[in-house]
């Protein structure tokens, strides 16, 4: 399957499992099995669009590993989605799931396509065709979407839609991240952003950092992830002097007002204009002065080119993949500490799956039951990177990946193999 090779993305992720089943003495026939995903779909999605014309869109889902329980990961809408980037992020699910302790697997999906181009019924007839090419590959018992970027709860709203009216019956548990009327749950939309936080808080008990104003937070990325990122971390009583979306940077030394900016943004859609803050590049944004970097928007900001640049003493990463493996290399050398993206974005996973047991039972929680063990989990999670760092003496992403591949790999040896 050369054409997983493709993208810088599938290529790191294969170095980091390479290195950390050597790391970890891994069994060499879980190591084959896990370099390639268990199965991936391509699809062609032909749109009605407005003006009457037919156009036809490239779709991917990739179902990494169903070892651990049906598969989990998120469904991106981007100009840039190809097969082998789909597929590394499905990877890291597998492994995001597993560190986690979830009862669930690694998938991801995507459309090759600018979402910010479509109407909004075009958009919604190229998720539905979209689910129904994938009909019989998702449900709640064998691969479970979520929003990612360029998606979000409508999104989830017309999958679970079309695949319920295919099935003659609601399903709820066939997405998460979907409107609580249909079935979401309260706090996920947050989730990843909350949870990316409360690594940082982790963090800095770890690195002995006081946390209060002088604590300064750089964003990248204000959707999703970054927004929630940002007004967790500003109400936890750090000041975030930045933020990015991908049409500008902002910056104020001085910390910026969260709530304006969420506000200017909610009303005009970008940052762009912005006036209590100085306007800058996203690349610059990323190398300013600060104590904790969190990017949170696409993958590869920080970068061979970039990465001796990176003033922040600590980078906790809310996008996936947003450090490639050069990169990473570097910031080690250079000391600084790394909540790599299968431990920091975890959050939003996590109460995804809270969202399936909800759906699964009809049974639904109160948020402060949602954070709370959300809490729990990212907790135990950072502590067991901790610990597995400190005692095989290896970075912390290599940490959390031997953690979670140690769990995958037991259960595969477990299950042995079909046939035998
Ligand atoms: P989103 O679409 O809601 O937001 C993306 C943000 O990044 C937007 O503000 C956009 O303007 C900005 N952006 C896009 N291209 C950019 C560029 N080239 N430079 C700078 N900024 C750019 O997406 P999201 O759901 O917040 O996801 C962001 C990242 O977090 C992705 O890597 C995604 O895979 C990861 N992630 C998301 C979730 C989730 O629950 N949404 C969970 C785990 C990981």
């Amino acid at each position: 399957m050369d054409i997983l090779l493709e993208s810088h993305l599938y290529q790191d992720t294969l170095k980091l499992l390479n290195e950390t089943a050597e790391a970890m003495r891994l069994d060499p026939n879980i190591h084959e099995r896990l370099k390639k995903p268990k199965r991936a779909i391509m699809v062609s999605i032909p749109v009605r669009m407005d003006d009457n014309s037919v156009k036809v869109f490239d779709g991917y889902r990739v179902q990494h590993s169903l070892t651990l329980g049906p598969c989990k990961g998120g469904i991106r809408y981007h100009e840039n989605v190809s097969l082998s980037e789909v597929a590394a992020l499905a990877m890291l699910m597998t492994f995001k799931c597993s560190l986690a302790g979830l009862p669930l697997g690694g998938a991801k999906g995507g459309v090759k396509v600018n979402a910010s181009k479509l109407s909004r019924t075009e958009k919604q007839r190229l998720t539905r065709r979209y689910t129904s090419e994938l009909s019989m590959f998702i449900g709640p018992d064998k691969d479970i979407p979520a929003p990612d970027m360029g998606t979000d709860a409508q999104t989830m709203a017309w999958i679970m839609d079309t695949y319920s009216q295919e099935l003659g019956h609601a399903v709820p548990g066939v997405v998460t991240g979907k409107p609580i009327e249909i079935g979401g749950s309260l706090g996920r939309s947050t989730s990843t952003g909350r949870g990316v936080i409360y690594t940082v808080e982790k963090a800095c008990e770890h690195l002995k950092i006081k946390q209060d104003k002088s604590v300064k937070v750089i964003v990248q990325g204000f959707g999703e992830v970054g927004a929630s990122a940002a007004t967790c971390a500003d109400e936890l009583g750090l000041s975030v002097v930045g933020v990015s979306d991908v049409n500008c940077g902002l910056y104020n030394e001085g910390g910026l007002n969260i709530n304006a900016v969420k506000e200017y943004y909610a009303k005009n859609k970008s940052l762009k204009g912005y006036k209590e803050a100085q306007e800058i590049s996203n690349q610059d944004l990323l190398t300013l002065k600060c104590d904790i970097l969190v990017p949170a928007a696409i993958d590869g900001v920080i970068n061979s080119k970039n990465a001796n640049q990176i003033k922040a003493r600590m980078i906790a990463e809310g996008a996936n993949g947003p450090v490639t493996h050069d990169g990473h290399k570097i910031l080690v050398d250079n000391g600084k500490f790394i909540i790599p993206d299968i431990l920091a974005n975890a959050g939003g996973v996590i109460v995804s799956y809270f969202e399936w047991v909800q759906d699964l039972q009809n049974f639904f929680w109160t948020e402060q039951e949602i954070n709370s063990r959300l809490r729990t989990i990212m907790n135990n999670n950072f502590k067991v990177m901790i610990e597995t760092s400190l005692n095989q003496k290896v970075d912390t992403r290599k940490a959390a990946m031997i953690a979670a591949v140690h769990r995958v790999s037991s259960a595969m040896l477990l299950r042995g193999l079909y046939p035998q």
